[in-house]
């Protein structure tokens, strides 16, 4: 049992990328910090992804923040090893449509300062000699990379544990402690801590704990798999969405592969609730998501919506989320990569896992403060894009939470975009 705190100035709930970068950006400005992870660290998403660093295809608004990060990872990468490396990153077109497509977003991300351009079939071939198909272009960007998710979260916390923090594991939030109608401290499995700021960077978590403060979060679950493969002399440095599959090496010289667009959204109660919200995404989407009703809607029925902070809550009766991985979708994503590059025919797979990415109905995060409750500030909804922009992230909550002006503009993460 770790030594609980009485007090702290700043209480982060969720010892994922996002609250460990927010503990490492206040740390840094000498702010008193305490993190409270009811599992591990990063045991949910921020050591399940992909480990994509990536600008291109991302919604323009999360562009400045995924510029701040890429030299923040560079700044992170040189004082600890989190596998950070400025690889390049390429979404490969097999078509003329598909190239079209990625103009399209081109043309309209420029304006945000989108570090990418469209390659021609020639200059795409001289990009992956070692392909064996032919693709019509692709959309590069030479300054995205990777970073190990194993690796990551973890060495941002010593940085910021070195700078004074403090990371308790195994300890749940259970909520918020408000006093005169605003943040005065933390309720854990282990009792108070008195502080004057509370930031929610718990994941999938988020919709249950600010639903209990009644603070309506729009938040849902879906599900990603991925795989890794036994190291490989394939030639390929770069990171690729290559439509049936996605490949990147990782630092131990296997790689790992997986299929953007397909995630399922296990339907859920909250599906049902938040039907409205998400309707527009799940029309936009119906390429690549999968709805599908399973074992989760009757988990999801029995999880009580509203419960007292003075006895066991939800969040100390799942330590971490650990779902099963779409096994079929990554052996075929396997089998596609190894008809696109011949590097690959040896390569085996080595483990796979998934995880529950947390999707807001815009796939856009919210990086804010709740205007119900003053001192209480959410990052949360990262929609299956937060571990590459997640230190920038971070580093923007530090500022909501410090009173400081964000270098970037987080009108386009508020949560009062959500209501009406
Ligand atoms: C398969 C997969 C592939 C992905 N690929 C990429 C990628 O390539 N690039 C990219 O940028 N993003 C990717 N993502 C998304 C990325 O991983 C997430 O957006 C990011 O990790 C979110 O970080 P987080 O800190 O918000 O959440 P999490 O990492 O989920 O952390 C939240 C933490 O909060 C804790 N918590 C919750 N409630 C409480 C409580 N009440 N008390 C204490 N602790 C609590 C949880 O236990 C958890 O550890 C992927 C996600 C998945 C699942």
């Amino acid at each position: 049992m770790q030594q609980i705190p009485k007090s702290t100035s700043v209480a982060i709930i969720g010892g994922g990328i996002i609250g460990i970068s927010a503990a490492l950006a206040l740390a840094r400005r000498g702010v008193d910090v305490v993190v409270f992870e009811k599992g591990v660290v990063a045991g949910e998403q921020s050591s399940r992804n992909w480990g994509w660093i990536r600008s291109v295809g991302r919604n323009p608004a999360e562009l400045p923040l995924s510029a701040m990060a890429n030299d923040m990872w560079q700044d992170i990468q040189s004082g600890v090893d989190v596998g950070y490396r400025r690889t390049g990153l390429a979404y490969l077109a097999a078509s003329e449509s598909a190239l079209a497509a990625h103009q399209a977003w081109l043309d309209i991300a420029r304006e945000s300062g989108a570090n990418a351009r469209i390659l021609s079939k020639g200059e795409s071939a001289r990009l992956i000699p070692s392909s064996r198909r032919t693709w019509a272009g692709a959309l590069y960007s030479s300054t995205d990379g990777v970073a190990e998710p194993t690796l990551a979260t973890q060495g941002i916390a010593a940085l910021a544990v070195s700078l004074g923090a403090k990371i308790l594991e195994g300890c749940a939030a259970r909520g918020l402690d408000v006093s005169a109608g605003r943040v005065s401290g933390v309720v854990t499995e282990h009792g108070l801590v008195k502080c004057s700021s509370v930031v929610l960077a718990g994941g999938a978590w988020s919709r249950l704990l600010c639903g209990n403060h009644g603070i309506e979060f729009p938040q849902l679950k879906v599900h990603a798999s991925g795989l890794q493969t036994t190291p490989v002399n394939a030639g390929l440095d770069l990171a690729i969405n290559g439509g049936d599959f996605t490949v990147r090496k990782r630092s131990d010289g296997g790689y790992t592969v997986s299929k953007l667009g397909a995630s399922v959204a296990e339907l859920t109660p909250d599906s049902i609730r938040l039907s409205t919200k998400f309707m527009g995404a799940w029309v936009k989407e119906r390429k690549y998501l999968r709805l599908r009703i399973g074992r989760r809607f009757f988990d999801e029925l029995k999880t009580p919506r509203r419960f007292g902070l003075d006895r066991p809550t939800p969040f100390e009766a799942c330590r971490t989320l650990d779902p099963e991985p779409n096994v079929r979708m990554l052996d075929e994503a396997l089998k596609q990569l190894k008809s696109a590059f011949a590097g690959f025919s040896d390569a085996l797979p080595v483990r796979a896992w998934a995880g529950m990415i947390d999707v807001t109905p815009d796939a856009l995060p919210v990086i804010s403060e709740v205007s119900e409750i003053p001192g209480f500030f959410l990052g949360s909804g990262f929609s299956g894009h937060g571990f590459g922009i997640g230190p920038a992230a971070g580093s923007v909550l530090a500022n909501l939470v410090t009173g400081d002006r964000p270098v970037v503009e987080v009108r386009d993460f508020s949560l009062t975009r959500f209501s009406s």
